[in-house]
């Protein structure tokens, strides 16, 4: 499994997708699996019921990773933009 992950030494990131840096705060995530319904290509949840970040979510939208952040029920997911701007949470 540790080879379908983006970045298999940090699977809940901080990692870089297209233009958004994306990461999941694993004190936050209750592992609502929210996300992975919005976003079933960028994430699943380990072992400890925690999202990482699949190596597909290259394929993933900016736009639907965007929605997966705003779709969390405890705004675990945190993104910024490439100059470093956050995103999401506002
Ligand atoms: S929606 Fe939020 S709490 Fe649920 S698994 Fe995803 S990051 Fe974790």
């Amino acid at each position: 499994m540790a080879d379908t992950l983006l970045d298999p030494k940090n699977p809940s990131g901080p990692v870089v997708i297209g233009k958004l840096k994306v990461h999941v705060d694993r004190d936050l995530c209750i592992g609502a699996a929210t996300c992975i319904a919005v976003a079933p290509k960028t994430f699943i949840l380990d072992s400890e019921a925690k999202a990482i970040v699949l190596q597909s979510a290259q394929e993933e939208t900016s736009e639907t990773i965007i929605e997966s952040a705003k779709a969390c029920p405890v705004a675990a997911i945190i993104i910024t933009d490439e100059t470093g701007k956050q995103i999401f949470p506002e």
